[in-house]
């Protein structure tokens, strides 16, 4: 049974590197390779950390319903790939989605009947302050692209209430923590357990 994990956070807020170790520490979650209309940075590579097409081939796999959702962020197109949730219930893994606030409310309504629901967690920095300091650190955007993301943070920020887990990332071990708590609870959920508890409740016969 699949748990849909959705993670947002506002830009430099250190949201890769707590999904990053996350994954790492626990067994069977994957991770949702997105499809982007944006150019790589740095060291990303294509199919690893987004699937990088144009413009032209994202909006024909709109037209072919190709996505479970996709939103047009910063100017560029993102979405997820309709076929990451099958995958992942065939293989039995849970499926951890980076997504914006658009994309996170399409796939409540679009997953609202199914069991289990998906769980969403929210990340933020501490202050404005410390996500200025975080996105001058990481040197990759123009004093322009800093002043925007500060201002968009602030937007994003206030869809907190739409998210079930709310995470305040101070420092990266404990933060790192509390995503796997979250995992780890979420799949001893009632929903979840029901088959493990049927197979159980068989061992002791019609008695
Ligand atoms: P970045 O360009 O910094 O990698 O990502 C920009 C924003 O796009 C982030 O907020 C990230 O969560 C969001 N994003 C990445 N992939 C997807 C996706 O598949 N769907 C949606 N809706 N947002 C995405």
């Amino acid at each position: 049974m699949t748990t849909v994990f959705i993670i947002s956070a506002p830009s430099g807020s250190g949201k890769s590197t707590l999904v990053e170790q996350l994954m790492r520490q626990v067994p069977r979650l994957r991770f949702s390779v997105s499809y982007t209309t944006r150019q790589p940075r740095g060291k990303e590579a294509d199919g690893v950390d987004y699937f990088f097409v144009s413009r032209e081939e994202f909006e024909a796999r709109i037209v072919k319903d190709e996505f479970l959702e996709y939103a047009e962020v910063f100017g560029n197109y993102y979405g997820t790939h309709v076929s990451d949730l099958d995958r992942a219930g065939r293989e039995g893994v849970d499926l951890v989605l980076d997504i914006d606030v658009q994309g996170a409310r399409q796939l409540r309504q679009k997953l609202k009947t199914r069991i289990p629901g998906p769980v969403s967690i929210f990340i933020l920095a501490p202050s404005r302050q410390i996500l200025e300091e975080r996105l001058r650190a990481r040197n990759q955007d123009s004093e322009p692209v800093i002043q925007r993301r500060l201002n968009e943070a602030a937007e994003e920020i206030r869809n907190y209430p739409e998210y079930d887990y709310v995470l305040v990332n101070r420092e990266v071990a404990a933060s790192v923590d509390t995503l796997v708590s979250i995992v780890k609870a979420t799949r001893n959920r009632r929903d979840r357990m029901d088959a493990e508890v049927r197979r159980i409740l068989e061992t002791f016969g019609n008695g």
